[in-house]
């Protein structure tokens, strides 16, 4: 019998969190103790430049629990992107922790940093990085051809996906071959082709016309939904960040509601 990608999603979730579940009563803590699936404590970033230190967070500190859609806005420089990098393994804190998927981020190789990032994170950014030689079909595949699924499994997967973001009739198009829009739920669905826990989304819209940011964030509100994600999306546009179940504010190096 054929799954679908989202009850696999569920499936695979569900075997984890058990998993958590049974390793939080083995330690002696009840259900409830199961960690945010998102624990940021004192967290420090800073970057040596040829100008000095920059500091950009002292005392960063967030906690997301499993199923959260949190958005995150501030200004231009605010160190939005280096947050979320932090969060997928893409960057290490100079000082803090960061729990991400039950995993203490900053403790990874670089090679356990890649596992990671292919199993539990999905990442778009504003600009898709597509593959401009491959289909979009072949695009999807990648991150399972990457963890040594078979080709034409990988594919299969893959054509589900694309169907799940509305683009089965586009799967031999190649990223220059499709609009804006397009291309966007193509690295959406790259994104979660693997059925990673969490999204990590940084401004997923930003490079969108009105109309089509809406339809993108719809995907990604009915996909975070139906996949059991927990995704946090960086973004400007303030209506779509109060469309999120929690919207935050980086300045100053710290993280607070947005007023
Ligand atoms: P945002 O996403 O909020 O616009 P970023 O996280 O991209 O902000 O960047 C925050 C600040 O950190 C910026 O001033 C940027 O120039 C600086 N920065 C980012 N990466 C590096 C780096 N690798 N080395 C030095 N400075 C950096």
């Amino acid at each position: 019998m054929q799954t679908s990608p989202a009850a696999a999603a569920q499936a695979t979730r569900s075997a984890r969190e058990s998993e958590l579940r049974t390793q939080g009563q083995e330690q002696g803590r009840e259900e409830s103790a199961v960690p945010a699936l998102i624990q940021v404590s004192g967290l420090q970033k800073t970057y040596q430049t040829a100008r000095g230190t920059l500091t950009l967070f002292r005392d960063l500190n967030l906690q997301v629990e499993a199923g959260e859609m949190v958005a995150i806005v501030g200004q231009s420089g605010a160190g939005k992107s280096t947050l979320l990098h932090m969060l997928g393994a893409l960057d290490t804190p100079s000082a803090g922790t960061v729990y991400c998927a039950s995993t203490d981020v900053a403790k990874l190789s670089a090679r356990e940093a890649a596992v990671f990032r292919n199993r539990e994170i999905g990442y778009v950014w504003q600009f898709h990085y597509l593959l401009p030689e491959f289909s979009a079909l072949e695009n999807v595949a990648m991150p399972l051809l990457a963890r040594g699924t078979a080709k034409r499994e990988a594919l299969a997967a893959a054509a589900k996906w694309l169907s799940e973001v509305g683009l089965a009739d586009r799967s031999d198009h190649r990223p220059g071959e499709l609009s804006g829009g397009e291309q966007q739920r193509v690295a959406l669905a790259r994104a979660l082709v693997n059925n990673p826990r969490l999204l990590l989304a940084d401004e997923p819209t930003g490079d969108l016309d009105e109309t089509t940011a809406g339809r993108v964030f719809d995907l990604i509100e009915r996909l975070h939904a139906s996949h059991g994600l927990t995704s946090i999306l960086v973004t400007h546009n303030l209506e779509l960040a109060g469309r999120c179940t929690r919207a935050l504010r980086l300045e100053s190096g710290r993280l607070g509601p947005l007023a």
